[in-house]
């Protein structure tokens, strides 16, 4: 009971890539850098792992952004032809790529990153990939002409994705979708049904995660509009709880979100975030404690994952191992306190 994991992202060593930015310049090339990434993955399972987290990840060192990570291998995108886009419903501008052609992906993109991954742990592994609304959300469709359709095609190039993951020994695949938060009618009319079709044929469990962003500044601000009772999440957990999907993560931690909403996810494992990724530093195991206590109230022991709020990539690094500590042992006095250990 109480399976601690994280949502994702950690952040990438100095030597590896530019410290505490969400879209850091590598420092290395060639094989070099390709050693450095392997290197780094290491480094944070292995870290992980002494921080008692029982789901471990590579923590998307291979990658430089969570979406694009994934988008730079796909044809059909032009890089050059950029469009301006509000992504998340105009919380930020950005000059995204543009889809001009049917999407393909031409081979596979993250498989020997899971195997490297497997290939050092014995614990669960969890790989992370973008959701195809959140996808759909931070790039322009010059093609498809409507963002369902153009989720369904990204939901097919996932499903030849995932399906290799999971022969590559992954044992959690999980969807990052903060734009869930931000277009609910659209999550109940075909991000739901996107899911599933990414999903089709799959074995492993499937977690969605849904925040609301990283700990950066456009975050922040966004959130003191949201008024004092964060309710986006009351929308679409019904139909969420209805669906295929095993897990769902979300933030709980120092936010606004009302804990008897974890109540309508009763026939899925939660991933509660207890740890805050704007705060630059690490919680006191007793608050961890305290947030595991709180939400206990709705989701029962064998059901609830302490985890992250979010990624944890913008952070300084010893921050961000702090805060895996503190996961850990937060997690470990509540089973202390239950009986399990
Ligand atoms: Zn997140």
């Amino acid at each position: 009971m109480l399976t601690t994991t994280i949502s994702g992202s950690l952040p990438k060593p100095s030597w590896l890539a530019e410290p505490e930015k969400l879209w850091p310049a590598w420092q290395l090339s060639g094989e070099q850098l390709e050693e450095g990434k392997r290197d780094a993955a290491y480094i944070w399972i292995k870290e992980q792992e002494a921080a008692g987290i029982d789901i471990v990840s590579e923590g998307e060192q291979f990658r430089v952004h969570f979406v694009h990570g994934f988008l730079e291998h796909i044809q059909g995108i032009d890089w050059q032809k950029k469009t301006k886009m509000g992504i998340r419903d105009n919380r930020y501008v950005v000059d995204v790529p543009t889809v001009t052609a049917p999407i393909k992906r031409p081979g596979s993109i993250h498989s020997a990153e899971a195997a490297f991954a497997r290939g050092v742990t014995d614990r669960q592994l969890k790989f992370t990939l973008p959701g195809p609304m959140t996808i759909c959300d931070t790039i322009a469709d010059g093609h498809y002409g409507s963002r369902a359709d153009m989720a369904m095609a990204f939901a097919e190039v996932l499903n030849e994705e995932i399906r290799e993951l999971e022969a590559a020994g992954v044992d959690v695949i999980q969807f990052d979708e903060p734009a869930f938060n931000v277009f609910m009618n659209d999550v109940k009319n075909w991000g739901i049904e996107a899911l599933h079709r990414a999903i089709d044929g799959v074995n492993c469990k499937i977690a969605v995660h849904i925040c609301y962003g990283y700990g950066i500044q456009a975050n922040i601000d966004w959130k003191t509009s949201l008024g004092n009772e964060w309710r986006q999440y009351e929308e679409i957990f019904p139909a969420l709880n209805d669906s295929r999907i095993d897990q769902v993560s979300l933030e709980c931690a120092n936010s606004k979100v009302p804990l008897s909403l974890l109540g309508l996810l009763k026939d899925k494992d939660v991933l509660v975030g207890v740890i805050d990724v704007a705060k630059q530093t690490a919680e006191p195991p007793e608050e961890v404690a305290g947030h595991i206590r709180a939400a206990m109230e709705f989701v029962d022991p064998e059901r609830l994952q302490p985890c992250t709020n979010c990624g944890l990539a913008p952070l300084p690094r010893d921050v961000a191992s702090a805060k895996l500590r503190a996961l850990g042992a937060g997690t470990d006095i509540v089973r202390r306190e239950l009986g399990s250990v």
